[in-house]
């Protein structure tokens, strides 16, 4: 394994060419990213929805092209965790990703040496395309995590909107972890994410699903559901199964057996990834936006329901057993790092 990644690494060869391409590749996402979204698009309509529907949850279509029902908040915090970058108000998910990350983040703090969980982006009220940051996250069982732990105190809204992310990856090499950031508490979490059933995938730097492979000397029969892909270097993101009997939650091919700790990682590390696509004697297509109509029909009538009275009566504490929620609805902004690709 090690000696199969060390001669990928050497088939890329020169770290400056990676490196500019890879800077390339970052500046080009932030250019997407300031375009800004037509009127009537699904990015515009669902960012502009600042409250969930009533009634039972249910996710609609796939990962990175649907939406959500009944969601409920994760409260903006709890005893051992706390949501980031309120203004976004991307705290929406279906009560079984709001349970679960509560439940990680009590069992991290328990048995693992991670004080609790700063949590990122869910989804958004009503879930669909966010304007910025993800092609997934639009069902409510995409969630976001950083690779930072919480702070035994409690941030303010500013701090939590300013904080910068810590990159897991050493600055002056290709696709290397940073053993100054990172520690075995670090690993400990992410096996303790991959260890329940719910969850399905967990997207991570390929460096550090290397690490990984290289150090986890414990049971390795989750390690499979560690995917590597670019970004998720200061944070990862859990993908949970369509919860059982979920009908119109379009589930995804299982992951290969095994703990992927093979050439399928290498891949990651060698040039095809990097390569400059062959020019193309056509003219470019020009992406065409993703409309409403695009996504399942039933999403429209998930826009044209009624309103969850308040974010406070829609939170987790009004519908799921045992949690209370202050929770308040708030306009969408910010970024978010580039990065996602849902198909992994
Ligand atoms: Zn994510």
């Amino acid at each position: 394994m090690a000696s199969l990644l060390a001669r990928a690494f050497r088939t890329i060869g020169k770290f400056s060419l990676a490196t500019s391409i890879g800077m390339g590749l970052v500046a080009s996402d932030a250019l997407a990213q300031q375009a800004t979204p037509s009127p009537g698009s699904a990015k515009a309509v669902f960012g502009a929805v600042t409250l969930p529907t009533q009634g039972a949850p249910q996710s609609i279509g796939f990962y990175a092209k649907g939406c959500l029902a009944g969601a409920v908040a994760l409260p903006a915090d709890g005893p051992t965790w706390q949501a980031m970058r309120p203004s976004r108000n991307r705290r929406w998910g279906r009560p079984e990703t709001i349970g679960l990350l509560e439940r990680l983040s009590r069992d991290a703090a328990k048995n693992d040496g991670w004080p609790g969980l700063l949590v990122g982006d869910i989804s958004q009220p009503r879930g669909g395309p966010m304007i910025n940051g993800h092609a997934s996250h639009q069902i409510g069982l995409d969630a976001d995590v950083w690779l930072t732990p919480m702070p035994r105190r409690k941030m303010t809204a500013e701090e939590r909107e300013a904080m910068p992310f810590t990159t897991m990856l050493a600055k002056d090499k290709f696709l290397t972890i940073n053993d100054k950031v990172w520690t075995p508490a670090h690993a400990r979490l992410l096996m303790r994410a991959a260890s329940y059933p719910e969850v399905e995938r967990i997207f991570v730097n390929p460096a550090i699903k290397k690490k990984m492979c290289e150090t986890w000397t414990g049971d390795r029969s989750n390690l499979g559901k560690l995917r590597p892909e670019y970004g998720h270097d200061s944070h990862f993101h859990i993908r949970l199964r369509c919860p059982p009997g979920s009908v119109g939650c379009t589930g995804q091919a299982p992951v290969a057996a095994g703990d992927g700790c093979d050439k399928s990682l290498a891949w990651w590390f060698g040039p095809e990834p990097w390569a400059k696509p062959k020019p193309s004697t056509k003219p470019p297509v020009k992406p065409r936006e993703v409309m409403v109509a695009d996504l399942p029909k039933a999403c429209q009538a998930v826009l044209a329901a009624p309103s969850a009275a308040s974010a406070r009566s829609a939170a987790s504490g009004d519908k799921a057993a045992g949690v209370s929620a202050e929770t308040d609805a708030m306009p969408v902004s910010g970024d978010t790092p580039p990065g996602q690709i849902p198909q992994q």
